[in-house]
């Protein structure tokens, strides 16, 4: 059997650069820290290093994403495409392996604090549902909208509607 020593030498939780690395080499069977849970989709805990995303030709400049995967997995999503920035593939795994950024509302506060953060909107959900299931286990979402309210910074938040 093959191992994938990288992600358990670490004594921090991976970051998205570990997870494309280990998936490129092991594919998604590398990711033996991910928890299975009982939707049977995987959730791995990762370090994010930023939390706000700067982005171009939008009509906002950040976004702000807690999870990426959804495990809703309607078939039009365009963030299908997202996943494969980590080396997995836009079908299933998009919507059964689940990474999610663990320390996020951390780096936004701190993000939030600095003096030069000058409160413009962040787009809050733009890459996956911040309301898909696992929200209710890791209050991320939550987290985070309490950062952005006591950081006086508008958002906008797209979310899936109830069926
Ligand atoms: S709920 Fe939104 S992010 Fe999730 S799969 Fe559907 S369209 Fe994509």
């Amino acid at each position: 059997m093959t191992s994938f020593p990288l992600l358990f030498d670490l004594a921090r939780k991976p970051t998205t650069r570990d997870i494309a690395k280990a998936v490129r080499h092991g594919g998604t069977a590398a990711l033996t820290e991910a928890e299975r849970r009982a939707d049977q989709a995987r959730y791995q805990e990762i370090t994010c290093r930023s939390a706000l995303n700067r982005v171009e030709g939008m009509p906002f400049n950040w976004t702000l994403n807690p999870y990426r995967g959804c495990t809703h997995g309607c078939h039009y999503c365009f963030a299908r495409r997202y996943h494969v920035q980590f080396e997995m593939n836009a079908g299933d795994e998009f919507a059964s392996v689940i990474l999610v950024k663990h320390n996020l509302v951390d780096v936004l506060t701190r993000e939030l604090d600095k003096p030069s953060w000058t409160r413009e909107l962040v787009a809050f959900g733009t890459a996956t549902d911040p309301y898909q299931p696992i929200e209710g286990h890791y209050k991320l979402s939550r987290g985070a909208i309490q950062a952005l309210t006591r950081g006086r910074t508008p958002f906008g938040l797209i979310t899936r509607r109830a069926r």
